[in-house]
């Protein structure tokens, strides 16, 4: 099918995020060439929109806001269908986070296009997506020639781009944000420990730890690991055992640590798909038949609060073992 593929990028602070690379990554493996067209909202980020131009070879809109922060409103979404137009089929493809989430389907709807969540593969006019809380994925064709997808993407999934020719950046200026809706800022995480996309090794907390008095536990057993950090489920965050700086999942952070050790966490498909690009998967759950033991890699059915005592101190011991060797 003859059809066009763009991707709607995101910047942080004037830098182009890694959720946009690994979307211009997902549509070179899924189609075997880069995106049509790119568009890139920023107030601050030309460099951004060059730097997209240069490793993807395509043409970037930079959709420049006025505002000092580019909120996913209507107005946005009306440049960016404005821009794709009438014509020929098309497949747009977000980031499956906050922006794209809020962005697409008012894209969607003013493409008159489908709109598919939770997408992990492509390939033509064939795509597949996480459905149940991921317990199935579903191989769907639309029936309209638009399509609006929001992808889980995985940061370190992203192949190195690079494209042998630059592409063009053509700059709009965004309309002034819609009044309905209004970012007021971001707030900067009170990190505490080893910044989540960079550890090596994460441990996470979920309900499952009963209380706050247990956050002890998961933050020795991380303590044994160098370069390792504290993570959460949505659900320890909401109720205040940990800051929501530390939330892996679509409304927190995507992340990629040699191990993750989710302790308690039931594995709700919000928080698995930010530990796609985990190598290797422990959960701790007592219950057998919790959906995070279908992406974990080591299942230990057990209560937590037994479990991580006795394996901090068997780490401790064979530590202090090898020192004295
Ligand atoms: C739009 C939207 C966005 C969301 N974004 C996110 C997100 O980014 N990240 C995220 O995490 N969630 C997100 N969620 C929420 C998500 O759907 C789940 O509700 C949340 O992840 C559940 O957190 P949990 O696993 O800690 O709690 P629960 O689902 O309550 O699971 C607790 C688990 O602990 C186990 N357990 C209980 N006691 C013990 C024990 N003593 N020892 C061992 N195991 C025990 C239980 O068997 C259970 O499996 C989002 C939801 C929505 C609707």
């Amino acid at each position: 099918m003859d059809m066009r593929v763009y991707i709607v990028g995101e910047t942080l602070g004037g830098r182009l995020t890694e959720e946009t690379m690994d979307l211009a990554s997902f549509v070179h493996s899924a189609y075997g060439r880069m995106p049509d067209a790119c568009f890139l909202p920023s107030c601050k980020g030309d460099d951004a929109a060059h730097e997209l131009a240069g490793l993807t070879g395509s043409t970037v809109h930079l959709l420049r806001s006025g505002d000092d922060l580019c909120p996913p409103g209507r107005a946005l979404a009306e440049k960016i269908a404005a821009i794709i137009g009438e014509g020929r089929p098309s497949a747009v493809f977000l980031a499956q986070r906050f922006f794209g989430l809020e962005l697409a389907p008012m894209i969607a709807l003013l493409l008159d296009a489908e709109i598919l969540t939770g997408v992990v593969a492509a390939s033509g006019w064939r795509f597949t997506r996480q459905v149940y809380g991921g317990r199935f994925v579903e191989h769907t064709q639309p029936a309209r020639d638009r399509v609006v997808c929001t992808v889980f993407t995985s940061p370190r999934r992203h192949v190195a781009l690079e494209h042998p020719s630059r592409g063009r950046v053509l700059v709009h200026e965004a309309p002034p944000a819609d009044d309905r809706a209004r970012l007021v800022g971001i707030l900067e995480p009170a990190v505490s420990t080893s910044p989540l996309p960079e550890a090596e090794v994460i441990v996470s907390a979920g309900r499952g730890l009963g209380g706050k008095e247990n956050l002890h536990l998961v933050e020795e057993l991380a303590s044994l690991f160098p370069r390792s950090a504290v993570g959460a489920s949505r659900g320890a965050c909401d109720l205040g055992w940990l800051d929501y700086s530390r939330q892996i999942g679509t409304t927190g952070m995507s992340v990629s640590p040699r191990l993750y050790i989710a302790c308690g966490i039931s594995g709700a498909v919000q928080h698995t798909a930010g530990i796609r690009g985990a190598q290797t998967v422990i959960a701790v759950n007592i219950d057998d038949q919790a959906p995070i033991f279908n992406v974990a890699h080591i299942h230990v059915v057990e209560d937590l609060k037994t479990f991580l005592p006795a394996l901090i101190d068997e780490m401790r011991k064979a530590m202090a073992g090898r020192n004295l060797g």
